[in-house]
């Protein structure tokens, strides 16, 4: 998971550190089990391997396509990076539970899915309400069950044991390979009274979905329903036709034509802007040609120099001054219907509106089938043109232009 956005520190709020998101931790950590090789004093050292059993989350809890969609695009690209085990954040809608579990399976991910049980008082469930713990979703209407059992001689503690023991049986029943049961100061009893319940209600788990349909007014959901059973058909959604979660500016067509012109290698005038760019590596120019560059990426994309730039990935948003967590592979899962965790109701999540950007044009899968690597920051305050044109940064070496050797160092 990305983790969450600092809220205070000494004498002011912390810097926000987010160089590697959880695509790039997970390769890390497949690629620190495997013996990572290293540079050191010009050798390469190969460590010894270690032994980490990593996961990840997903949120199958959200309320726009574009939001659900780029969750499911980033646990691909998750599974892909060796991930061991999935857990979705915190809900109640078993239709949304049922179509994860539908979801992993029908892409072949033959890896653990973990159920996420949480003994949900009144007091986290209207926290949950109002969106004050990011990711988790508690509806209007579940909150006014719970309202309701509070004032029960328990302060409906008994019912609380009882929807985490029937959630522990319909995620066993819907054939999840385990539960996470958690809460605030629970006890060992109860931890032994939900999973002994838990697996009585596995037997006739269909019985409570019913208890269980809370989802979100207008919510997206991955598949088609299922009328009689209340969860999911096989037959997804078609998101074809539905409507763009967020309006596209005029804007994108004019940078995505001069992408085409200028940046498409054999394409237009690429062989020029290569051959120009080359005469500037390492001469006198190329301090100018820099802050040229990065005057008109701050006008047009508000870029914050990194150099190794991921404007082409991301329907040319940066994810280095638009996203405060500066996720370069997809969204975090503190977005709610389609703002920004940091903004809410201010900002709409970057990648719900690359989504509908590329949507716009059919490629918004592109989310899903580009990795983009954390920022090099040996790149950082230098020219991303010349350093995508002579093959140097990411989206150079993955299209394939020629590598030219820097003539000097660009520090
Ligand atoms: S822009 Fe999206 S991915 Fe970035 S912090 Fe906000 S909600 Fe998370």
């Amino acid at each position: 998971m990305t983790g969450d956005y600092p809220v205070s520190g000494f004498t002011g709020r912390a810097k926000p550190v987010f160089d590697l998101d959880p695509v790039h931790t997970l390769k890390l950590i497949t690629e620190l089990n495997n013996g990572l090789e290293i540079e050191a004093m010009g050798k390469t050292q190969k460590l010894q391997p270690t032994d980490f059993f990593a996961g990840c989350a997903v949120s199958p809890f959200k309320r726009d396509e574009a939001e659900q969609m780029v969750q499911y695009f980033k646990l691909k690209k998750k599974v892909e990076a060796g991930a061991k085990f999935i857990i979705p954040q915190l809900g109640y809608d078993i239709r949304k539970f049922h179509e994860l579990i539908q979801f992993v399976r029908e892409n072949g991910w033959d890896i653990p899915v973990i159920g996420n049980v949480y003994i949900l008082p009144y007091g986290a469930a209207k926290l949950m309400y109002e969106n004050k713990v990011p990711g988790c979703v508690v509806t209007k209407e579940l909150l006014s069950v719970l309202e309701k059992e509070k004032d029960a001689p328990d302060k409906g503690k008994q019912a609380r044991l009882d929807r985490a023991a029937k959630m522990y049986g319909f995620f066993k029943g819907m054939g999840y390979d385990g539960v996470h049961i958690g809460g605030h100061g629970v006890k060992l009893e109860e931890v032994e009274y939900i999973i002994d319940k838990g697996e009585e209600f596995a037997k006739n788990w269909m019985d409570y979905v019913h208890e269980f349909q809370f989802p979100m007014p207008n919510g997206f959901y991955y598949y088609e329903k299922d009328e009689k059973t209340g969860l999911n058909t096989k037959t997804p959604t078609n998101r074809k036709n539905r409507p763009l979660d967020t309006t596209v500016p005029a804007m994108y067509s004019f940078n995505r034509f001069m992408h085409e012109l200028m940046f498409e290698p054999g394409k237009g005038l690429f062989g020029m802007m290569r051959s120009i760019v080359k005469s500037i590596d390492g001469s006198s120019m190329e301090h100018a040609f820099t802050r040229f560059e990065h005057l008109i990426k701050v006008v047009l994309f508000d870029c914050e120099n990194c150099g190794d730039c991921a404007l082409f990935e991301l329907a040319f948003l940066c994810p280095m001054s638009q996203c405060p967590k500066k996720q370069r592979n997809g969204a975090c899962g503190g977005s709610f219907e389609g703002w920004c965790e940091v903004y809410p109701n201010k900002k709409k999540c970057i990648y719900v509106r690359a989504y509908a950007r590329l949507k716009k044009y059919g490629e918004e899968e592109t989310l899903r089938d580009i990795y983009v690597p954390p920022a090099n920051w040996d790149f950082y305050h230098t020219a991303s043109w010349i350093n995508f044109f002579l093959g140097r940064d990411h989206v150079g070496r993955r299209l394939g232009v020629p590598y030219v050797p820097p003539k000097k160092s660009s520090k």
